[in-house]
């Protein structure tokens, strides 16, 4: 990977949605979503299946129309200004879009003419390590090797924004994590990244900020960490203690969120005030807890409390 110049975020909002609404069948699958987000941040859409990320991000895209709202891509109108919008705003093609004949070179050229100012294709492919692998047809390629193909190909029309939708589904962890390396690369070149996705760990490690969205609406809008913190079970302590504990004890503790009995091992979730209680009531009891562990909980732990399932 070349070296590439760090850009610092100038935190001006670069999409604006206010209130957007889309519905099929007489049912609302965007259901009043509004955000904003600035330029150089990725920004994560997070949800479980049928929750309506990609029919928000298409709205984005002005691949759907929608009912109604606002939608604004760098001051722009993404239906009315369809084609000014394309070219600021690079979109991961499906896999089914490229035929599985066509070299990985071949599909790096003719992307490049669909845009009036296409990067040099040739670091590019440098850039995503696929240089040994230009003469190579895409149906030989393997997982990691498409999505970074897929990556190139969004890029290569010099976007100022990138959207990415599922990129690392069906990646194994090693391919994961190259792909998301990648990703920080191009939001360090200065690119806003919107990534969709429904892996917890990918959200939590990459996006500066996450919209939650369940049934079609954005249930919340926060940092990483500052979803963990809403999360009524943040801290979890567990233990394993040297005499048993009285359950009529452990269900007393103040803010507790949840119990958890696995052999003689407790896992307790609630918060810094549930932990000091805990460790309180052991130093009572004259009981050692063995094996002691008390950690933040995860983005898991968060949308799982946010998100109605
Ligand atoms: P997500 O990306 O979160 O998985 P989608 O935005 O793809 O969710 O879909 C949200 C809901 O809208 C789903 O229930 C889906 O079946 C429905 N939907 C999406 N596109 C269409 C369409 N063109 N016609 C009818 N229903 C659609």
């Amino acid at each position: 990977m070349t070296t590439m110049t760090m850009h610092r975020a100038t935190r001006e909002p670069i999409i604006e949605v206010s209130d957007l609404r889309k519905t099929y069948d007489g049912r609302a699958v965007v259901d009043g979503v509004s955000f904003t987000v600035e330029e150089g941040e990725i920004f994560g859409f997070l949800g479980l299946n049928g929750a309506g990320k990609t029919t928000t991000v298409e709205c984005v895209e002005g691949l759907r129309v929608p009912d109604s709202g606002r939608v604004r891509v760098a001051g722009l109108d993404p239906v009315a200004d369809h084609e000014a919008v394309t070219g600021i705003l690079g979109v991961q093609l499906q896999e089914s879009a490229l035929q599985s004949k066509l070299t990985v070179q071949e599909a790096l050229e003719l992307c490049s003419a669909f845009y009036p100012r296409p990067l040099d294709w040739k670091p590019l492919a440098e850039r995503l390590g696929l240089t040994a692998k230009l003469t190579t047809r895409f149906g030989k390629l393997s997982g990691g090797q498409k999505q970074r193909l897929f990556i190139a190909l969004a890029l290569i029309g010099s976007p100022r924004i990138v959207v990415l939708d599922e990129l690392t589904t069906g990646l194994d962890p090693r391919a994961r994590r190259d792909t998301w390396e990648l990703i920080e690369d191009v939001r360090n070149s200065g690119v806003t990244v919107i990534l969709v996705t429904h892996f917890m760990e990918e959200a939590q490690r990459l996006c500066d900020r996450i919209a939650l969205i369940d049934k079609g609406r954005i249930t919340a809008l926060d940092s990483p960490h500052g979803l963990v913190d809403r999360s009524p079970g943040s801290t979890v302590i567990s233990f394993t203690p040297s005499a048993p504990l009285d359950n009529e004890d452990l269900a007393a503790l103040p803010a507790l969120r949840s119990v958890e009995h696995k052999e003689e091992r407790i896992t307790l979730s609630g918060t810094d005030e549930t932990v000091n209680a805990v460790i309180s009531l052991l130093v009572s009891k004259r009981i050692t807890a063995h094996q002691l562990r008390v950690s933040d909980a995860t983005l898991d732990d968060a949308f799982l409390d946010l998100t109605e399932v």
